[in-house]
C-alpha cells in the first residue's frame, strides 16, 4: 500500500528503525520487530547508509521482511548523492522484487573526499523516481537543514521536492513543538500542500542527544537543558525524563495537527511503547 493512503485517516503512527550493524543478519531484529508490530504502526521506515557504505544493502532486505513477513507496510530510505544512476536503478529493482512501494528519497550526507555521482540534491532523485510507480516521501527540517543559510531558502527547496514529486514529508527531530508549528506556517506559505509528519526522537542519554544535536543542528530548549543538569549523574532518571518529555511532545502534536507522528525508535520498541502508552493517558 502506498503510504499516502495513511494520511486519509487522522494521525497515523509510524516508526523508523535501522538495519543491524556489522555482520549481524536481520534475524537479530526479530525481537525488535515483534515489539513494534504489537504497537500496530501504520508503517515502519528503514534507514539507508549514505554512499552505499556499511549496512545499506540490508535496507532492502529488512524493508522486505517488514512488509512480507511481518505484514506491516514498509518504506525504504534511499540516499543518492554518492550513487550512480545504475546503482540506484538496481536498488529500485530489488525494492520492486520485494513489493516495496514506498521510498524516502534523500540526498544523504556528503562524505568528505568523495565525489557526487550524478544526483546533487534529493529533488533530483525524486524526479528520477517519479513515474516509476513508487510513493515518494522526502525529508524536511523544522529548524532548517544544517547547510542551508536561510529558513526561506529551506522552504523553497522543500517546495522544489514537492514539485518534483514528493507526496509527503517527514521532519528532522526537534525538541520544541512551537518551532515545528512555525515551520508548518512557513511551509504552507511556500506552497507545501502535502502531509508533513513530525519526527520525534526521545532523549535517552546525554551523549546521544549531544551527538544528534551536533549532526542535525536541532536546538535544545531550556526544559531539556534543565533535565540534563538535573539528572547529570542519574542516567536511568534522565532516560525516564526523556521518554516523558517525548510523550509530552507527541501528545501535543496529536492534538494540534493531523499528520500523526514518526518516532525514531533507535530499534528500542519498549521506548516507543512507553511513549505511546503515556500519550494515550
Ligand atoms: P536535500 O533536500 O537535497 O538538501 C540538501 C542540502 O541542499 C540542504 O542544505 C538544502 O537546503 C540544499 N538544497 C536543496 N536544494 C537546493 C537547491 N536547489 N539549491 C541550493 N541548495 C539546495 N541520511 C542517511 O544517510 N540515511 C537515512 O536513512 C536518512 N534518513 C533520514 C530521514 C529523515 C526523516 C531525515 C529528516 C533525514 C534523514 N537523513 C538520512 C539525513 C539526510 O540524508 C541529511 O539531512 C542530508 O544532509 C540531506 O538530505 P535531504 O534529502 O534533505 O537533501
Amino acid at each position: 500500500m502506498k503510504i499516502t493512503e495513511n494520511f486519509k485517516k487522522k494521525n497515523p503512527i509510524s516508526f523508523e528503525i535501522f538495519p543491524p550493524k556489522g555482520e549481524l543478519s536481520i534475524d537479530a531484529l526479530r525481537g525488535t520487530l515483534d515489539g513494534l508490530k504489537a504497537l500496530s504502526p501504520d508503517f515502519i521506515s528503514v534507514t539507508f547508509s549514505a554512499g552505499g557504505t556499511g549496512n545499506s544493502n540490508k535496507t532492502v532486505e529488512l524493508a522486505g521482511f517488514i512488509k512480507n513477513e511481518c505484514g506491516i507496510e514498509a518504506m525504504a530510505h534511499l540516499t543518492c548523492v554518492h550513487s550512480r544512476a545504475d546503482e540506484i536503478e538496481s536498488i529500485i529493482e530489488s525494492l520492486r522484487e520485494k513489493k516495496i512501494e514506498n521510498i524516502l528519497a534523500l540526498r544523504g550526507d556528503i562524505i568528505t573526499g568523495r565525489e557526487s555521482a550524478g544526483f546533487k540534491y534529493a529533488k533530483d532523485l525524486i524526479a528520477y523516481l517519479r513515474g516509476k510507480d513508487f510513493c515518494i516521501g522526502a525529508a524536511c527540517y523544522p529548524e532548517g537543514h544544517v547547510d542551508c543559510d536561510s529558513l526561506e531558502d529551506d522552504a523553497r527547496y522543500m517546495r522544489e521536492k514537492q514539485d518534483a514529486g514528493a507526496g509527503f514529508f517527514i521532519s528532522q527531530l526537534f525538541f520544541d513543538n512551537e518551532l515545528f508549528y512555525r515551520f508548518l506556517d512557513r511551509a504552507h506559505k511556500a506552497g507545501i500542500n502535502k502531509p508533513i509528519v513530525p519526527g520525534i526522537m526521545p532523549m535517552l542519554a546525554k551523549n546521544q542527544i549531544e551527538r544528534m544535536i551536533y549532526m542535525c543542528g536541532a536546538s535544545m530548549p531550556s526544559a531539556i537543558v534543565r533535565l540534563l543538569h538535573k539528572y547529570e549523574d542519574k542516567p536511568e532518571d534522565l532516560r525516564r525524563a526523556g521518554i516523558e518529555y517525548a510523550a509530552g511532545q507527541v501528545s501535543d502534536l496529536l492534538n494540534n495537527q493531523d499528520c500523526g507522528v514518526h518516532i525514531y525508535t533507535m530499534n528500542k520498541p519498549d521506548i516507543a511503547k512507553r511513549i505511546l502508552e503515556m500519550t494515550a493517558q
